[in-house]
């Protein structure tokens, strides 16, 4: 394994554990994780398109490891993070013999990671988890941090549970596979990292567009290793989004997820809905003089030359509109946004002005 990273998580509660990061990881399984997996029942949770190309090397490599491991594969997207699935995968862990001292491998993006990790949170009251992400959004994103969670027929995430992996293992490789839109997809939030908290790593993805755009991947292993230290030390702050420094990472989110709800989810896939949701929070900074134009205009830019969209079409300002009075970071029936002050620090606010609001939508509607 070439040049591996290891990120520590120490949260509050005394909980602690091991991103490890580098070429080669997926290779390693076994010996990264012989210590926990020794010996005990193992299910792997994976979902078709990651099974045809990781699955069976995961199963294989593990077999020697473990006492009995198994495989179950779950039809890929967010159509499977349903509560259908998760009994359908306590019912799989059960056949396989799984007990209070077996441990859940997640293999696979952020649906996987979910839903995988709601059943390791939730099954004999909690069992070990290991996230092994495949996509560049769980890699940035979604596998550190402990949330997990599915889908109600009324909306995303829903349901859910703070369950914190014992063990993180991302193999930036794993990206040459993952479709173009995808990449493009966690790109979104890593520029998200960079415009709220870390204006150095903002101006390091600025530096580095042809090296992003042509997937070089030791650029790739520094821009995960950032996202997860980013992030880490987040949660480490504000693990149940108490303090408000978590919120930070819903920069462009309150927009985002209206947009997806309105597009009824099947038009951009939920990065290109946080890019335009991003800028539509840096248009409403903007307009109450928090942010300045140039500020602004980096955003945009960085955007645009990653291949994200700063706007939508077919739909209307109050389209959007109505579509947040759903969200979850309503708090008393004030939409609370996240928004820059400049690039690298934010500020929560919330606002009450519906006609600012829709005018900061607006400008991003084609
Ligand atoms: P996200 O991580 O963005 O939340 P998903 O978990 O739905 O999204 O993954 C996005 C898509 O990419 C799914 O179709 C999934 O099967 C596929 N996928 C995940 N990892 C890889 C990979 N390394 N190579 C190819 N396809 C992948
Ligand atoms: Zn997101």
């Amino acid at each position: 394994m070439q040049g591996d990273e290891k990120i520590e998580v120490s949260l509050p509660g005394g909980n602690h554990y091991r991103i490890i990061l580098g070429s080669g990881v997926l290779d390693e399984i076994p010996s990264l994780t012989a210590s926990m997996l020794d010996r005990k029942n193992v299910l792997i949770i994976t979902d078709d398109n990651v099974n045809a190309l990781y699955g069976e090397k995961a199963l294989k490599s593990l077999q020697p490891l473990a006492a009995n491991t198994s495989l179950i594969s779950i039809k890929p997207g967010e159509a499977s993070k349903t509560l259908a699935t998760v009994e359908m995968l306590y019912h799989e862990a059960l056949k396989s013999n799984l007990d209070r001292s077996s441990a859940i491998i997640a293999l696979g993006g952020g649906v996987v990671g979910d839903i995988a990790g709601f059943v390791a949170a939730t099954f004999m009251r909690g069992i070990d988890l290991i996230q092994i992400p495949t996509t560049l959004l769980a890699m940035v994103d979604s596998s550190v941090g402990g949330k997990t969670g599915v889908d109600l027929p009324e909306g995303k995430n829903l349901v859910g549970a703070f369950w914190q992996p014992r063990k993180v293992l991302i193999d930036p490789d794993a990206l040459k596979t993952l479709p173009d839109r995808e990449i493009r997809c966690g790109l979104a939030e890593t520029i998200k990292y960079g415009m709220v908290l870390d204006e150095v790593f903002f101006a390091f993805l600025e530096d580095k567009i042809s090296e992003l755009n042509s997937l070089d991947i030791l650029t790739y292993t520094e821009v995960i290793k950032r996202c997860c230290q980013i992030k880490a030390d987040v949660v480490c702050r504000d693990e149940k989004e108490k303090s408000g420094l978590r919120s930070a990472l819903n920069y462009g989110h309150t927009f985002a997820h209206a947009i997806e709800k309105a597009t009824g989810y099947d038009k951009l896939n939920h990065g290109e809905a946080v890019a335009v949701g991003m800028c539509m929070a840096a248009n409403l900074a903007v307009d109450d003089g928090r942010l300045d134009d140039a500020a602004e205009l980096r955003q945009e830019n960085l955007l645009r030359q990653l291949h994200l969209p700063c706007s939508v079409e077919f739909l209307t300002p109050e389209h959007i509109y109505d579509a947040m009075g759903k969200d979850k970071k309503i708090i008393e029936g004030k939409l609370r946004f996240v928004l820059p002050e400049t690039i690298g620090e934010f500020s929560l606010s919330e606002v009450s002005d519906k006609d600012m609001i829709l005018d900061a939508i607006r400008n991003c509607c084609d």
